[in-house]
């Protein structure tokens, strides 16, 4: 094998593409393994910062690693999260945990380059672009040290993370969920810069932005939530939903586990928290419906706003993809993100598969439907680290 050829190129170390590494090793079949990432940290990827619960308990980080015998999984035990999320098996942890956690797979492996010599790490390196060459391998550039290198490989997983969804507003004070989630405007919000606050989306993130924003950092000023629908909740089976008074339909439920908005739904703090607005327990918060504004109208019920947070989804970080001859390929999205098929290939615009690239993190990620259940009703992407761990594996490595 040439210096530069890979069996497989993992693009981005979050916690996607590291949550892999686990299954990789084992494969005896993989000789060379090269990972590519444009920080100086493997592993945490943007939940690292993000101060927030997981809508995962503790319990679910902890199930690749237990009652297994490699020295990965036996130093992983070893960690004070490991400790932390055994304590809190059935409880929503911090998020920054699961990314501390993560980090621990890439250090391990870094630092243990004789037990793991058929994986390359090479940090601050940035991947630039990919493509596809007539023996059907790929063809990565990255920079490092200001320098542009090229590597080759037969697979290639592609997770750079996902960008919000830009939405255009017509209000210049407005910023994304994840700045907001990682307390990028902690202080301006705690010294009362802003009287006025709109939360615009009804997802994860945007409850999650309400979590802090009233019960972190204890604004009391008047926020307003601008929603196209109403919340969706999680509940462990229909009998749950119904004592409960939660209205669902056929298409909310998960024909392989019965669990209602499976993938969709609101968990544990979020779902607690849910519970309480629409009971109307917050009381400087206000609940719009928008479905029905044309811009002007929702131009004037910004006027009234001096922050407005969007949290309208994710898509993922865009890779320049080239063909054969060098010509750019299109990859196929819809509003929620890259379209994967069953083995979370992407497809070109004009509907060909790219064989041996993968795509499954943030903004990418796997449909509901095959062997992954899911709710019918949902048209979002599953992510998330217990997918990446679980799912991913068995669909992309063969
Ligand atoms: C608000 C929110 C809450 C979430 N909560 C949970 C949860 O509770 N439980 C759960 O399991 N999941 C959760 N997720 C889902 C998922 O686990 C995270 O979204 C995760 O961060 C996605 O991992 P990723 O590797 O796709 O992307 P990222 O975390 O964004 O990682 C991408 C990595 O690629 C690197 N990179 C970017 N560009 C390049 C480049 N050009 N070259 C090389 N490297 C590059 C980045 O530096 C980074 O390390 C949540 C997501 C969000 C947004």
């Amino acid at each position: 094998m040439n210096k530069d050829d890979y069996d497989i190129i993992l693009c981005g170390a979050g916690p996607a593409n590291i949550s892999l590494l686990p299954d990789l090793i084992q494969k005896e079949d993989i000789h060379r393994c090269l990972i590519l990432e444009k920080s100086n940290t493997l592993g945490s990827g943007a939940i690292g910062q993000y101060r927030i619960t997981a809508n995962s308990l503790g319990g679910v980080f902890l199930e690749k690693f237990q009652n297994k015998d490699d020295e990965l999984s036996r130093y992983m035990r070893t960690t004070a999260e490991w400790a932390y999320f055994s304590e809190r098996r059935d409880e929503a942890v911090e998020l920054r945990y699961v990314g501390r956690f993560l980090e621990h797979i890439g250090a391990f492996v870094q630092q243990h380059k004789t037990l793991y010599k058929r994986f390359e790490i090479s940090t601050l390196s940035t991947v630039e672009e990919i493509q596809l060459s007539d023996d059907g391998r790929y063809a990565v550039r990255y920079t490092v040290d200001g320098q542009t290198r090229e590597a080759r490989c037969r697979k290639v997983m592609v997770n750079l993370g996902g960008q919000v969804n830009n939405v255009a507003l017509p209000h210049l004070n407005a910023i994304n969920s994840d700045a907001m989630l990682k307390g990028e405007y902690d202080e301006q919000i705690k010294a009362g810069h802003y009287q006025n606050i709109a939360i615009l989306g009804s997802s994860h993130s945007a409850v999650s932005c309400l979590i802090r924003l009233i019960e972190q950092l204890d604004v009391k000023n008047p926020i307003q939530l601008l929603v196209k629908r109403d919340f969706k909740l999680f509940f462990d089976s229909p009998q749950a939903a119904l004592t409960q008074g939660y209205p669902f339909v056929d298409a909310d439920v998960c024909q392989a586990s019965q669990r209602v908005n499976r993938y969709s739904g609101l968990r544990y703090d979020s779902f607690t928290f849910a519970r309480k607005i629409q009971r109307g327990e917050i009381p400087n918060l206000t609940v719009v419906n928008i479905a029905a504004d044309d811009p002007e109208t929702l131009r004037k019920r910004l006027d009234s706003v001096d922050l407005t947070i969007k949290c309208t989804g994710f898509s993922a970080t865009p890779v320049r993809v080239l063909d054969i001859d060098g010509s750019p390929i299109t990859l196929r999205q819809d509003a929620h993100g890259l379209i994967v098929d069953h083995r979370l290939n992407p497809s070109t615009v004009s509907n060909r598969t790219l064989e041996n690239f993968h795509a499954f993190g943030l903004g990418a990620g796997i449909k509901t439907g095959g062997d992954s259940g899911g709710e019918e009703s949902f048209s979002g992407r599953i992510d998330g680290v217990w997918i990446y761990q679980h799912v991913v594996p068995r669909l992309t490595c063969h």
